[in-house]
C-alpha cells in the first residue's frame, strides 16, 4: 500500500467486510433485544445494511475493482463485544447495553465514511465521494435513532 488510491481500495474492502458481517450480527441483535422498538431499529438497519452492500459494490465499480472483503479485526472485536453483552445482561440493562455496543458500531462505521468520502473527493472520485456520503448519512440517522430510543427508554 503505496499511495492513497491504496489506502483507499484497501479500507473499501474493510468497510466491505465490516457491512457483511453486520448482516449476521443484526438479526442476532434483533432477536435479543428487549423492546419491539430496539427490535424495529435492529431490523430496519438489517434492510439499509443490506442497501449499503449493494452501494458499496457500486463504489468498486467507480475503481475498477471487485466488489470483496478483507478482515476487518475492529468490526470483529465489536460484534464480539455485543455477543458478550447479549449473554451477560438481563432486564433493563439488556436494552441499554445492547443500544450502547450498536452505537460503538455505528461510530465505527462513521469514522470508517468519513474518511473514504474524503479519500474520494482527493481522488477526484465525484461518484464515489457522493454514494459514500449516502451510506454516511444512512450511519449518522442510525446512530441518532439510538440516541433517541435509549433517551425514550431510560
Ligand atoms: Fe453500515
Ligand atoms: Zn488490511
Ligand atoms: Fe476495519
Ligand atoms: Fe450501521
Amino acid at each position: 500500500m503505496k499511495t492513497l488510491a491504496d489506502a483507499f481500495h484497501h479500507t473499501l474492502k474493510d468497510i466491505y467486510y465490516a457491512e457483511n458481517a453486520l448482516t449476521k450480527a443484526l438479526p442476532k441483535m434483533a432477536k435479543a433485544a428487549p423492546t419491539t422498538e430496539l427490535k424495529k431499529a435492529f431490523d430496519d438497519h438489517l434492510e439499509d445494511t443490506k442497501e449499503q452492500i449493494k452501494i458499496l459494490k457500486k463504489v468498486f465499480a467507480t475503481i475498477d475493482a471487485k466488489p470483496e472483503g478483507e478482515k476487518c479485526d475492529a468490526i470483529e472485536g465489536l460484534i464480539k463485544e455485543g455477543e458478550s453483552v447479549m449473554e451477560e445482561a438481563s432486564g433493563k440493562a439488556l436494552g441499554a447495553a445492547l443500544i450502547g455496543a450498536a452505537q460503538a458500531v455505528e461510530h465505527y462505521e462513521i469514522a470508517r465514511y468519513g474518511t473514504l468520502r474524503q479519500w474520494a473527493k482527493e481522488l477526484k472520485n465525484e461518484e464515489g465521494h457522493e454514494l459514500l456520503t449516502q451510506i454516511l448519512d444512512m450511519e449518522k440517522a442510525a446512530n441518532a435513532k439510538l440516541t433517541g430510543i435509549a433517551v425514550t427508554e431510560a
